[in-house]
């Protein structure tokens, strides 16, 4: 039986909302003019592996001088290279469908928005879509869509399954994600079942009073309906699930608070925090309308970033191509762990010429960020970042591998550097213009000189004759 949000609040008392504004208030107001000395204890806390509470975030977003907000950036920037070193996640996101039911003002989907063309793509054009970016050497998908009732669990299944099985020449689809309305928990079972990675919900403003000004019709409407939806997730034994704000709707002092209140909430609940959180800013679209009064700026987002990654040390950062390449190219180095990579959002586009122009009204919003997947990865490879493929502890079964990166002694080197050295082999052999091939397997050799472990080094290289051989998939 399915149960519609307020019988389903009726049924199951336990997943209460749990965003208290008042507190949020006070803790930013009771930790103002923060000195130098507090700033330092709370980033060494984060050093030392432990998660910041509240009241340490909002003293962090409360060190607004020039010399604290260093101080912050530098110590979120030696948790990263300590901690996560220098590989990047990448993926792609695929638009299925823009039909929506729900009139969120920020978003060119909204149910008023006459301008928009509405598309679903059909199992072949969504085939074609999956074909042209295994071409371009993606592993990672999430799969975006509108809400609508075409949208439901079992449809959302069926284009996950798709996904899985269109292979193209050397190319396969080895993690799908989703974004997609909060489901039932039947709805989260079913989607379950398809063998999705992350299930991604935004709260977009975790304010009440905002968020209700901003979403004005359908389901999307009710605010703890969507608060408590990765509970419902979790209980339908979907653990692996993301959280994120819209920044750009409310303060985002306030956005970053509930974000790591959200973490908590998981922790406590479930013993274990989200496995990412993204932070996307507010780009156009086509016939919104949003004033400025929260916009965020370039230095607050960096700001924003630097904080999120010293107060949830273990949740892994997504950045979005919504981002100008130079914006991303710096905060990169602050915490981030993965960003998509070749993006179009333009519905059916992957597959369409390669040299359109971008089309809001086919679009959710506008991309900043229009550099090719290789382009993209050469960047990562002349700034010494390994690009990685790694699909290899959501397959083996290693949930919470962002817990046992930060946590387990030598986990990185062991598994993610290995398994980023050796998908980037095989997009070197199978995919890369050769000026990239050339560069990605000198960084390869100096990634493998920074590990210390001779058995572990001979192990790799042996895998990577096997890639250079035809054999693919190959991890640790
Ligand atoms: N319809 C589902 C939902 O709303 O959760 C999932 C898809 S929605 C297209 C994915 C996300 O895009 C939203 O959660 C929102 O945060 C983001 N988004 C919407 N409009 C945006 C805009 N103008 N700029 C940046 N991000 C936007
Ligand atoms: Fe629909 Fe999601 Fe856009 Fe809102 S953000 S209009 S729910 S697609």
């Amino acid at each position: 039986m399915i149960f519609s949000p307020e019988q389903y609040r009726v049924k199951d008392e336990r997943m209460k909302p749990f965003i208290d504004i008042e507190e949020i208030e006070e803790f930013l107001a009771e930790t103002k003019k923060p000195t130098k000395e507090e700033v330092e204890r709370i980033i060494q806390k984060s050093l030392n592996k432990q998660r910041l509470n509240l009241k340490e975030t909002a003293t962090l977003i409360n060190a607004d001088t020039p010399e604290l907000i260093k101080q912050i950036k530098d110590g979120a920037k030696t948790l990263k290279e300590k901690v996560y070193g220098n590989r990047i996640v990448l993926f792609a996101p695929l638009y299925i469908g823009n039909k929506c039911k729900n009139n969120c003002l920020y978003c060119g989907f909204r149910s008023s928005n006459k301008d928009a063309e509405r598309k679903t793509l059909s199992d072949n054009e969504l085939i074609k879509e999956i074909e042209a970016l295994e071409d371009n050497g993606q592993k990672r998908l999430i799969i975006v869509y509108g809400e609508h009732d075409a949208y439901n669990p079992e449809y959302i299944a069926h284009t996950v399954k798709i996904a899985y099985d269109v292979k193209k020449g050397r190319g396969e689809i080895r993690r799908v994600n989703i974004n997609a309305a909060p489901l039932d928990i039947e709805g989260f079972r079913t989607v379950q079942r398809s063998g999705i990675g992350t299930y991604q919900v935004f709260q977009e403003t975790y304010h009440k009073p905002s968020y209700q000004k901003y979403h004005i019709a359908g389901p999307k409407k009710d605010y703890d309906y969507r608060l408590t939806s990765l509970d419902r997730a979790q209980e339908a034994g979907l653990d692996d699930v993301g959280i994120g704000a819209l920044f750009g709707l409310y303060d985002w002092k306030f956005e970053v608070m509930a974000l790591v209140r959200h973490t908590n909430h998981f922790e406590a609940c479930y013993n274990v925090g989200p496995h990412t959180i993204s932070f996307p800013r507010i780009t156009d679209a086509s016939g919104s309308n949003i004033t400025d009064e929260y916009i965020v700026n370039d230095e607050e987002f960096v700001r924003i970033i630097a904080i999120l990654r010293l107060a949830v040390p273990y949740t892994g950062l997504i950045l979005t191509a919504r981002e100008t390449a130079a914006v991303r190219d710096e905060v990169i180095s602050f915490g981030v762990s993965q960003i998509d990579g070749g993006t179009k959002l333009e519905l059916g586009s992957y597959a369409a010429s390669q040299n359109e122009e971008q089309n809001l009204n086919k679009e959710q919003f506008a991309i900043n960020d229009t550099r090719s997947l290789s382009e993209i990865i050469e960047e990562l490879i002349d700034k010494e970042f390994l690009p990685s493929f790694c699909t290899a502890c959501y397959r083996l079964g290693r949930t919470g591998e962002h817990f046992m990166e930060f946590s387990v002694p030598g986990f990185i080197k062991r598994f993610c550097t290995t398994n980023a050295i050796l998908t980037l082999s095989e997009y070197l052999v199978d995919y890369a213009k050769p000026e990239i091939s050339e560069k990605g397997w000198k960084l390869i050799d100096k990634e493998l000189r920074k590990l210390d472990d001779e058995k572990v080094i001979n192990q790799i290289k042996e895998k990577i004759e096997k890639i250079k051989n035809g054999e693919r998939d190959l991890y640790f």
